[in-house]
């Protein structure tokens, strides 16, 4: 309930009405039950591709059921094909996202989307320096991996940490954050080795720093990547 709380808050916060102004409740802008709901527009593009979105996929506080297919089959498993069934809160965190970086028309470039279970299984095999965890969110469609073109690695986890919306993963030699709307938490996976970065001070083990670095596959599933 209390996240669910706070992503309301902050959507209030950031809306921005079809010209770009922002939405004002004053005394100098009444509210007007004429004007349009606020629309939430994606633009999206995968990185191995040339396949792009770009889609309105919610209007005011209605998603739009037929953006929501497209948006899950856009992000679907890369070796399987397989469409997830995406939380509809990772379209909002990408779109205040993008709103965070001032632009709200910018592409989002989309390494992995959803992941089949036997797909991540591959990848912990296969790829253990990625660190891809037991439980990923990318199984529970409720993760991206991505990029913003013309967006520093480092700018863009600094947007989504500053969102509190849930996990975001550093990958500075990947060139890539991962985003998702599980737990609010981060970590940074470098040199092979993920360091866990805990919210408020919190940590794991007694390292004054707040910090906790260890080998991939011992910290995956505390990242849950
Ligand atoms: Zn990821």
């Amino acid at each position: 309930m209390v996240s669910a709380l706070v992503i309301a808050i902050s959507l209030t916060s950031v809306s921005t009405s079809a010209n770009g102004s922002a939405l004002l409740s004053s005394e100098s802008h009444p509210p007007n039950p004429t004007r349009s709901p606020v629309t939430y527009r994606l633009r999206l593009r995968r990185a191995h591709s040339v396949e792009t979105l770009d889609v309105i996929y919610r209007r005011g506080n209605e998603y739009l059921a037929s953006a929501t297919r497209e948006l899950n089959h856009f992000l679907r498993g890369y070796r399987t094909g397989e469409d997830g069934s995406y939380d509809v809160r990772e379209f909002d965190l990408l779109y205040l996202l993008m709103n965070k970086l001032h632009r709200p028309n910018g592409v989002i470039e989309v390494l992995c989307g959803y992941r089949s279970p036997r797909t991540n299984a591959y990848i912990r095999a296969a790829k253990p320096a990625r660190g891809a965890a037991e439980n990923s969110l990318h199984i529970q469609s409720k993760a991206v991996d991505i990029r913003v073109a013309g967006v520093s690695t480092e700018r863009l986890r600094n947007a989504a940490v500053s969102l509190h919306m849930g996990g975001v993963g550093y990958y500075p030699e990947a060139r890539f954050v991962h985003v998702d709307v599980g737990p609010v938490r981060q970590w940074t996976l470098e040199a092979g080795r993920v360091e866990i970065v805990h919210a408020g001070g919190a940590m794991y083990g007694a390292k004054s720093s707040g910090r906790q670095s260890s080998s991939a596959a011992d910290a995956d599933a505390a990242a849950g990547q």
